[in-house]
């Protein structure tokens, strides 16, 4: 396990600005939407770089904001406005407050960057016909390629301006995943990613070599169905994530190595969404590429109308898995009232902001979101200014804070583990149904109030006997962790095995009906369901269950839910690990969520009545 840096200990975050107010001009927008900025630009824009509102902020428990510093116009076009970042970073260390700058990795605005950098085209990103490739349809934003040199080295320019002249604590990497490139360098890599992956071509793909072969064209899987038969559409996923974790890691690398282990690093791959074959971010190649990773995705935490529940709760779990910490930026939308679409909105109930936040502080040990600073399109008046923003925010900050090192920097103990394996995220890539398998499977979890960690497949040797492993579609499995499934089976393990498993090997090839891998026919330890032992059994349904153990040694049941518009008068909590006896504390920022009592079955177990539950409480019970 890769430890986290000791450093980011009490973090609580907020976004303060993204943008400089040139992108903001030059983007304008049509639609009501939070992340643009209308006639009010000037008075928001003056307030944030002010004293005033990031101590206010701070004051609340706020240690660490991202801010405007380099959007791709170019150092030179920017540096006016990174002399402001450069004042504004001082008034927020004047309030503890540390300052990460914003770096865009997506885009060059060309109409201006072409003035400082007459050959900017040859760094760009290309399309499968050769044109370059821009930011979405903005054709004033060119998207720069993740195999240039010139535009790695550009970015180390940028980073050591940003900590020697601008006094930043640390960077914001945003769009942190690479274009879908096909120049002539990310041909001869991918060439080369291929002979040293792929070992007989011959077999794989009917070649002999791969000396002649080009990356494929884009796969527009909502229009090409849920089918392919090239192995090559695979293996340019599985390059694009090995292009992606080499340029981040050695930006990690400069910004730790060259300006020290305490600056900090967060970047934004738009995780969790529907696209993992373009986006997306395979976590397990990235480790010790970040402190941060943002989630950016549409999976606010909530109870679906038909019960299902939509967390971000696998994002935070990878995180303690992999050694860094989740900032989530997950947007609700609402209907444009200018009529252009669904557009992100900022939520304004009490409810929803403490179900985001205590997530974050339950799965992720770190708090705060990505409001409090945005604009309420107003002259300068910010979300802050509202009282349920403040309060919610003073509340539950507050809690975080003092209670931190107790209930939340902790470890994650359970007895029932879900498998992170990647080859059908690639394989199964069709709307990312192989990725959102994944997260299916840790919601439903979820729901069932089943405690669990995440393992890989290097874990699985240690899972111990008696322990449950959830599969959840395996439809692409590789002969190799077929085997190390196996063997787990064969020492006690308990497999749940979800959806399809083994149907084809790691490259796409169909297996014959009767292969044993199909479904695990020979496994041992299948079992259909989640067996009872391993769930938190409550008097009401909704809740999520998480478990870990503090540096005291004492055992942490959080309980948290996400349908949390109503108060539950009484609830009865039956813990499911003996580690959970005798009477806990509880403790949560609902002040009159209470213990009522706790006594003990005749089977041992420890029964628990809560008294007004609505949110989130944590359960401590000493060590035995
Ligand atoms: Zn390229």
């Amino acid at each position: 396990m890769v430890s986290l840096n000791l450093l980011l200990v009490a973090t609580v975050w907020t976004y303060w600005n993204h943008e400089p107010a040139d992108h903001l001009r030059r983007m304008s927008s049509c639609a009501s939407t939070v992340f643009t900025v209308g006639e009010w630009l000037p008075r928001w824009y003056d307030r944030l770089h002010g004293d005033e509102l990031i101590g206010k902020v701070s004051g609340v428990g706020v240690d660490m904001v991202y801010c405007h510093f380099f959007k791709g116009f170019g150092l030179e076009h920017e540096r006016a406005e990174m002399a402001r970042t450069r004042d504004f970073v001082r008034k927020a260390h004047a309030h503890g407050v540390k300052v990460l700058g914003y770096c865009q990795l997506a885009s060059l605005y060309w109409e201006a960057m072409l003035d400082e950098v007459p050959d900017l085209e040859k760094w760009t990103a290309r399309n499968y016909d050769g044109s370059v490739s821009t930011y979405g349809n903005h054709y004033y934003r060119w998207e720069p390629c993740f195999g240039s040199r010139e535009f790695m080295d550009y970015l180390k320019k940028v980073v050591r301006y940003g900590v020697e002249e601008t006094g930043l604590d640390g960077f914001y990497f945003d769009n942190s995943y690479p274009r879908y490139c096909c120049c002539e360098r990310c041909q001869t890599a991918f060439r080369q990613f291929l002979e040293k992956t792929v070992s007989n071509p011959r077999e794989t793909c009917g070649l002999a070599h791969f000396r002649n072969v080009r990356l494929p064209p884009k796969l527009e899987q909502s229009e090409a169905g849920p089918e392919w038969h090239d192995p090559f559409q695979i293996w340019r996923q599985r390059f694009h994530h090995v292009q992606q974790a080499r340029f981040l890691k050695e930006l990690f690398d400069y910004v730790k190595e060259t300006f020290g282990p305490d600056k900090i690093t967060l970047h934004n791959p738009a995780y969790g969404r529907n696209n993992f074959e373009r986006a997306g971010l395979d976590v397990a190649i990235q480790p010790k590429s970040c402190d941060f990773m943002m989630a950016e995705n549409s999976r606010v935490i909530r109870a679906a109308p038909d019960g299902r529940l939509i967390t971000q709760v696998a994002a935070y779990k990878l995180g303690r898995r992999f050694g860094f910490k989740v900032v989530e930026s997950s947007w609700m939308t609402a209907q444009d009232a200018g009529g252009t679409g669904p557009q992100a909105i900022i939520p304004r109930d009490a409810d929803t902001l403490k179900r985001f936040y205590a997530q974050g502080m339950i799965y992720g040990d770190i708090a705060g979101g990505p409001w409090l600073a945005r604009t309420a399109k107003h002259g300068d008046r910010v979300m802050f200014d509202d009282p349920v923003h403040a309060d919610t925010a003073a509340n539950v900050f507050g809690f975080f804070r003092k209670h931190e090192a107790r209930l939340f920097a902790t470890t994650p103990v359970a007895r029932a583990h879900i498998l992170y394996a990647t080859d059908t995220f690639y394989g199964w890539s069709y709307e990312a149904k192989g990725f959102h398998s994944f997260i299916d499977g840790t919601e439903r979890l979820n729901a069932e109030a089943v405690p669990y960690t995440i393992v890989t497949e290097q874990d699985l040797a240690e899972v111990p006997s008696g322990d449950l492993l959830v599969l959840s579609d395996l439809r692409f499995l590789s002969k190799n962790l077929y085997g190390a499934l196996a063997a787990a089976g064969a020492r006690g393990v308990k497999i749940l095995p979800l959806g399809q498993v083994g149907l084809f090997d790691e490259n796409g090839k169909e297996r014959a009906a009767d292969d044993p891998i199909i479904g695990l026919s020979r496994v041992k330890g299948l079992v259909s369901d989640v067996p009872p032992a391993f769930k938190v059994s409550l008097s009401a349904g909704g809740i999520m269950a998480e478990t870990q153990v503090n540096a005291k040694g004492e055992y942490i049941l959080h309980l948290l839910r996400p349908g949390n518009d109503s108060t539950i008068g009484e609830l009865t909590v039956v813990p499911c690990d003996p580690r959970a006896s005798g009477t806990p504390e509880l403790l949560s920022f609902e002040k009159e969520c209470s213990l009522d009592g706790a006594k003990r079955e005749a089977d041992g177990r420890t029964v628990l009545a809560i008294r007004n539950f609505r949110t989130a409480c944590s359960l401590v019970f000493r060590p035995r």
